[in-house]
């Protein structure tokens, strides 16, 4: 079996994505989606709809975040967004642009006016070489710098996304300082994923020696400047004092399943010893079969608790850019509702419930510590279940008595509650919510017909 790094799924859980199409007006050097450019088509509009109808009818994602190539020179893009607006009850709706077609005010406004209200522009450079030079396009940082101003004056969130490679790494606190007068929600910093170049022949890779001092100027300087920040794919080591900033989570993303294929994956060879190695991925594969494995520049923290295997990717609620965190996980009433009043009828708390796509989990705990998770996954009538109800199978996991607990009363507990609490939820389900085991949620549709192969 692959370590959990290796079998990272980039799954944020209660924020939707959606590709809409694949076109572009840059040509970033590093563009992770050149290959999904060639290969695959934006989500078509009815299965758009159908995401977005389930949920309306069974709430499980607060934003929706429309990207592609740059989704901003789509025309159908605010037949997506109306859709969404109207019928999806999200909470915000997001565009992921390179910021160059909000230089034209007009249309920043009317992007706003159709409920777009938070921007996350890409800027991978601090001036106009850097940038320009990294998206192969003359006046695309002078572009993107007007459409930041106009989405401030708009009053729409502001974030930006800048993509670490060798082209900016040694300039990151420049870039911070460029940016900071536009006061962003958030600057967000990913390192480079290679997703095509798995050999690096376009040499982007930052050698983490030279990635790590980098970034600890950068979260240093926004840390002075009173800017949010967070990273992605650098290993948190290497990130100091910074080291709370790494979130490696990513939207649920409606896009074809074999998009995953191309993913790098990651390995860490500290991983077993590290006590941050559930949060952290360390190095992508291609960087180690590049560099090595970088023995003495990543430091383990050394672990207070036995290493487990996560059973799954990380639970977190919706991006809150504003407030700088996630908002509550437990706020989902209409599955909360399911088991109302399990918890307090047997003596324990509902400590969290847990939700995505594919799965809800609660979380119960007696008051010596022990916990129980039970699981609803879709109805498949196929697998072994703790119980059917009308939309789910049941099962529990992860039954733990807490130490110097007494195991025997503890389990009876437990026992008790997932008993109630199945009993529960078999009343209250009456097919209304719904939970979907599918990875990508779009098929075959959605690849581009390619040119048929002439025989030598
Ligand atoms: S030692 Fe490895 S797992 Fe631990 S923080 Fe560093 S890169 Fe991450």
């Amino acid at each position: 079996m692959q370590s959990y790094k290796g079998r990272f799924e980039p799954t944020r859980f209660e924020d939707l994505t959606v590709t809409v199409d694949f076109h572009c007006h840059s040509a970033c050097r590093f563009c992770i989606v050149q290959e999904g450019m060639n290969l695959f088509r934006g989500v078509s509009f009815d299965r758009f709809k159908q995401a977005v109808d389930d949920n309306g009818k069974a709430p499980r994602y607060r934003r929706v975040t429309f990207t592609g190539g740059e989704v901003t020179l789509e025309k159908k893009l605010l037949q997506y967004v109306d859709y969404a607006r109207e019928h999806g009850g999200f909470d915000h709706i997001r565009v992921q642009t390179n910021g160059r077609r909000l230089a034209d005010m007009e249309r920043a406004k009317e992007f706003v006016a159709h409920g777009i209200d938070e921007f996350f522009v890409s800027l991978h450079g601090h001036n106009a070489e850097v940038q320009d030079y990294t998206s192969q396009r003359e006046g695309s940082f002078d572009e993107a710098w007007r459409g930041m101003q106009n989405v401030k004056e708009l009053g729409a969130v502001l974030m930006t996304n800048t993509v670490l490679t060798t082209m900016n790494a040694d300039t990151l606190t420049e870039l911070v300082e460029t940016v900071a007068p536009l006061e962003p929600a958030r600057m967000e910093f990913w390192n480079y994923l290679p997703m095509e170049d798995y050999g690096d022949e376009r040499d982007l890779l930052v050698p983490m020696q030279r990635l790590g001092p980098a970034m600890r100027g950068a979260l240093r300087r926004a840390d002075e400047l009173g800017l949010r920040a967070l990273v992605k794919y650098v290993p948190r080591c290497l990130l100091g004092e910074y080291g709370h900033l790494l979130d490696n989570t990513q939207p649920d993303v409606v896009i074809v399943e074999g998009f995953y294929e191309i993913y790098p994956r990651f390995a860490c060879i500290w991983e077993a010893k590290c006590e941050h190695a559930e949060s952290c991925l360390g190095l992508t594969h291609p960087y180690i079969e590049k560099f090595g494995w970088d023995r003495a520049t990543l430091v383990p923290v050394p672990r207070t608790t036995p290493w487990q295997e996560p059973i799954d990717g990380a639970s977190v609620g919706s991006d809150d850019p504003l407030r700088g965190g996630s908002h509550p996980i437990a706020h989902h009433p209409d599955w909360a509702a399911l088991v109302e009043g399990v918890a307090e009828a047997e003596g324990v708390v509902l400590e969290a419930l847990m939700l995505d796509r594919r799965r809800c989990t609660f979380r119960f705990r007696t008051p010596a510590g022990s916990s129980v998770d039970l699981m609803l996954n879709r109805r498949s009538d196929d697998r072994p279940a703790l119980a059917r109800t009308q939309s789910f199978d049941l099962a529990y996991r992860s039954l733990e008595v807490a130490p110097n607990a007494d195991a025997a009363s503890e389990r009876a507990q437990l026992s008790a509650v997932l008993r109630v609490a199945v009993q529960q939820i078999t009343a209250r389900d009456k097919g209304e919510l719904m939970l979907d085991e599918r990875k990508g949620l779009v098929g075959a549709e959605a690849f581009r017909r390619q040119p048929p192969v002439r025989p030598d």
